[in-house]
């Protein structure tokens, strides 16, 4: 894997000329360029355990395939005052502010590339003083490695808050895919982490835009989106609707969630930052509407009174809400055997595919469909055994 520290080290021996076009590079604004990406999650493959390590992410292609990016802002100059963010005006740490030039972005991926480091670029950006400057620059640096280069390799653009609608249809005619970040859940939530930023018009508007190009661009993965979790006072709740609203009426590909964590000279550095727990409940409330094809209705019982999750698995809340009776696997349908926690789509089509042969026996078989037992035990009848021990079936 190349690291921020060892494309650096590239940069300081001049490494990145000896296969691409050649290119000297500050290892200092390699590092800031790179270091700005770090809360940018979306596109990488989300993981608790693994959080987005600047200079490299993943992603999955539209053919499934995983592939490694490299991830970096094109400046981390902007003119947006986002409270959490340490590129904003509003940041009192200063950090130096660098650019790449699209002749040097496309000369350290192409070295990156054909040294087999990276599959392709991730790029982001701040707005600089005017984001359609910014903007025609990340279209430039995906037009030369695309057209100049035959460069075949995966491109993620990042289209930033108001660029204007030829460059978003530039972007998408180079990218396999775009995403413009909403941050927040709503406009009213947006003010409070954002007082430069126009919820309608800098972003909905723009996804909009892209939806409607999508008929006449060749974008294979798609548009994502990104928010950030717990910057705002925003509930799991509204999270929801928002992302509900994105998936039914905006098309995106999928939404990711990033935890909000203070950052030291910014308006919110005294914030709480908000627990990894969060942001890995709302993926698993994700998953469940995407893969698992709950109903929105179905969702709303994982959420309390006040709208959160709790740190508990949302699928457990749900079949704990919603199940009135012990589910039996040799007639269940595919639809309710899903419901049950333990049971994912692999080993509910496996169940269904078996029993087409031969009865359901036991717990040791559908352990060996890959049913997780121990969670999915208090949901089951099979043959007359029932180990269900919950209180609300032990009449
Ligand atoms: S738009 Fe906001 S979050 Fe993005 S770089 Fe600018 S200040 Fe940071």
């Amino acid at each position: 894997m190349v690291t921020l520290e060892k494309m650096a080290h590239l940069a300081q021996e001049s490494r990145f000329d000896s296969l691409g076009p050649a290119v000297s590079i500050d290892p200092e604004k390699l590092g800031a360029l790179g270091e700005g990406t770090r809360h940018d999650v979306c596109a990488s493959t989300f993981s608790p355990q693994s959080p987005a390590l600047p200079g490299i992410c993943h992603a999955f292609a539209h053919d499934g395939r995983c592939v490694s990016l490299f991830k970096t802002l094109y400046t981390n100059y902007c003119g947006h005052q986002c409270n959490y963010c340490t590129n904003a005006t509003n940041c009192s740490r200063k950090t130096r502010a660098f650019s790449y030039t699209p002749e040097e972005l496309v000369g350290i991926t192409l070295s990156l590339y054909r040294s087999n480091y990276i599959e392709g670029l991730f790029l982001s950006s701040g707005s600089g003083r005017n984001e359609d400057c910014i903007m025609e620059k990340m279209v430039e640096t995906a037009r030369i490695l695309r057209e100049k280069h035959d460069f075949n390799g995966y491109i993620h653009l990042k289209v930033l808050p108001g660029a204007d609608r030829s460059h978003i249809q530039e972007a998408m005619e180079l990218a396999d895919r775009v995403s413009i970040n909403l941050e927040a859940a709503s406009a009213s939530h947006m003010n409070e982490i954002c007082a430069t930023k126009n919820y309608e018009s800098d972003i909905l508007q723009r996804q909009r835009y892209i939806r409607d190009l999508m008929s006449k661009a060749n974008l294979p993965a798609g548009q994502t989106t990104q928010l950030v979790v717990g910057a705002g006072k925003e509930s799991d709740e509204e999270i929801f609707r928002r992302v509900l609203y994105e998936y039914q009426e905006i098309g995106v590909r999928r939404a990711y969630y990033s935890a909000f964590s203070p950052q030291k000279g910014t308006p919110f550095a005294n914030r709480e930052p908000q627990p990894m727990w969060r942001e890995h409940r709302l993926y698993q409330m994700d998953w469940l509407y995407r893969i698992y094809r709950f109903h929105p209705q179905e969702i709303e019982h994982a959420f309390d009174e006040n709208g959160f999750l709790q740190n508990s698995d949302p699928k457990m809340a749900i079949a704990r809400e919603l199940m009135d009776s012990p589910v039996d696997p040799n007639i269940a349908s595919y639809q309710e055997l899903l419901r049950v926690p333990g049971i994912g789509p692999r080993s509910a089509q496996r169940i269904v595919a078996l029993r087409q042969r031969q009865p359901i026996a036991g717990k040791a078989e559908l352990a060996s469909l890959g049913v997780r037992i121990k969670r999915a035990a208090p949901f089951l009848k099979i043959n007359g055994w029932r180990d269900a021990t919950l209180e609300m079936w032990s009449a």
